[in-house]
């Protein structure tokens, strides 16, 4: 019997004997740090206790249970601070490792991230892959996913204020990967890239940006493919619409 949210299996091997074994959600791998090459110990969740509920209308997950897979993303090396996630490119161009030196390693109180983290862990790891990527200019789009993380993370802290200020950045990011085409060989389509500036635009009140990539996605029916994301950029679009009109009969 497994009860998978608190990861307990029951074994019964005879009528007298009852063994209780507790499976933990986590598993502790071993990473190898981009940066200083050393390795390190991160948790990660075992896909089986990933359960998300549903889905946002950015795509934010929304976990059934306690087990928070958004938490443990990001690589936090114990070594020389650097953070990255699965996103970033191995390469470094010249002078970079150097900045990193001076920006994050000379300043690095050793600390480690290996074990449960809670949210404001999760925030601060985040911040220090945001930093990092920045230094290192890894592509818009994965800069901009893990400013839209970030969003979710106050989100569900209920912190508007910084919501607001890190879905700005995921947008303006996410434009900046738009007019570069830097999504071009991620698993980001032209379609998902707009969808996600119109829908973020809509969340923070730049309506005019955002009817005009939601009108983008929906131009792209023709072609085929993507239907969910058209769909869903339909119901935003209208929703938009209800909005105005009702504002204009007040
Ligand atoms: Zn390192």
């Amino acid at each position: 019997m497994l009860n998978a949210s608190i990861g307990i299996i029951v074994i019964i091997t005879s009528m007298k004997e009852v063994y209780i074994m507790e499976i933990s959600p986590y598993y502790e791998k071993k990473i190898q740090c981009l940066n200083c090459k050393k390795e390190f110990p991160t948790l990660k969740v075992r896909s089986k206790f990933i359960k998300v509920d549903h889905t946002e209308t950015d795509f934010q997950p929304i976990y059934a249970d306690d087990v928070n897979a958004l938490y443990y993303n990001v690589f936090v090396c114990e070594h020389c601070g650097f953070s990255f996630t699965e996103d970033f490119t191995k390469y470094f161009a010249p002078g970079v490792q150097d900045e990193l030196k001076t920006q994050i390693t000379e300043k690095w109180v050793h600390h480690d991230f290996k074990g449960e983290r809670t949210v404001f862990q999760a925030i601060q790891a985040y911040k220090l892959a945001f930093l990092c990527a920045t230094i290192k200019k890894e592509k818009f789009v994965a800069t901009a996913g893990l400013t839209l993380r970030l969003a979710w993370l106050y989100r569900s802290l209920k912190n508007e204020g910084q919501e607001q200020r890190f879905m700005k950045m995921s947008r303006d990011l996410y434009m900046d990967s738009y007019s570069n085409e830097d999504y071009s060989t991620t698993q980001m389509s032209d379609v998902r890239i707009m969808y996600m500036i119109a829908e973020l635009s809509r969340r923070i009140g730049d309506i005019e940006n955002a009817t005009r990539f939601f009108s983008k996605v929906i131009e792209k029916q023709s072609l085929g493919g993507e239907a969910k994301i058209i769909d869903m950029a339909k119901e935003q679009w209208t929703l938009i619409r209800e909005e105005k009109e009702k504002s204009r009969q007040v």
